[in-house]
């Protein structure tokens, strides 16, 4: 399937013609639409299959740029996960100058404050860090409208079971929440039943 066919903006239509992305992988094939239309999913892929242009360009398409505080939140289980996502969602979201963040633990937390201070439309944190900037009145949350767990099995598996609930209690009720996880165990499969609407189940 073509990008096209998404009827994507044109400048997130032209940051994907210059990564070299001509036609949808099968993750983004089966995500975007449904991401586009703001319905909850729990989606079982494996990295490598696309999976962070599955939400990636979904949120870079509806976040808006004149919105001051962050509209997207995405949680991940490591540091590098987290760069990684930043560095994606700063490319796909380049002629619309998204600004993405990415806070995580050993690592200044005033370098990080500094940062969210900015106009900075996406943050991409590991939990126990968003949570303390939430807690700390750092990381403005009343705007976030997209919630990503991003190896939601790894996060579990890390023992971020508790920061990732103290912080989606703290998230506006009103937002789209998308899980990916290459398992869906049971404690997952939990979690979502608690903080997802009608959520999709789709898998690779
Ligand atoms: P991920 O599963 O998100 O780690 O992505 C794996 C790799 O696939 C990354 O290097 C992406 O840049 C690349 N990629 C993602 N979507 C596409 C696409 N539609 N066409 C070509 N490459 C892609």
């Amino acid at each position: 399937m073509k990008f096209q066919d998404f009827h994507l903006s044109k400048e997130i239509t032209r940051a994907l013609d210059g990564l070299g992305y001509a036609s949808a992988t099968e993750v983004q094939e089966k995500v975007m639409a449904d991401a586009l239309n703001k319905r909850d999913l729990i989606v079982k892929s494996q990295t490598g299959s696309g999976k962070t242009a599955a939400f990636g360009i979904p949120i870079c398409e509806m976040v808006r740029w004149d919105e001051n505080k962050p509209q997207a939140l995405i949680l991940t289980p490591t540091r590098e996960l987290a760069d990684q996502v930043k560095e994606d969602i700063t490319n796909i979201g380049r002629f619309k100058r998204i600004k993405a963040a990415a806070v995580y633990g050993k690592h200044p937390f005033a370098y990080q404050k500094e940062e969210l201070k900015q106009k900075c439309h996406v943050v991409v944190g590991t939990p126990g860090r968003v949570f303390d900037h939430i807690k700390r009145g750092t990381l403005a949350i009343e705007q976030i409208e997209y919630l990503v767990l991003d190896e939601a099995d790894e996060m579990l598996r890390m023992g971020f079971i508790d920061q990732v609930e103290a912080i989606i209690n703290q998230l506006p009720k009103q937002r789209t929440t998308m899980l990916f996880s290459a398992t869906i165990p049971e404690n997952i499969k939990k979690l979502c039943l608690k903080y997802m609407q009608n959520p999709k189940n789709i898998e690779i």
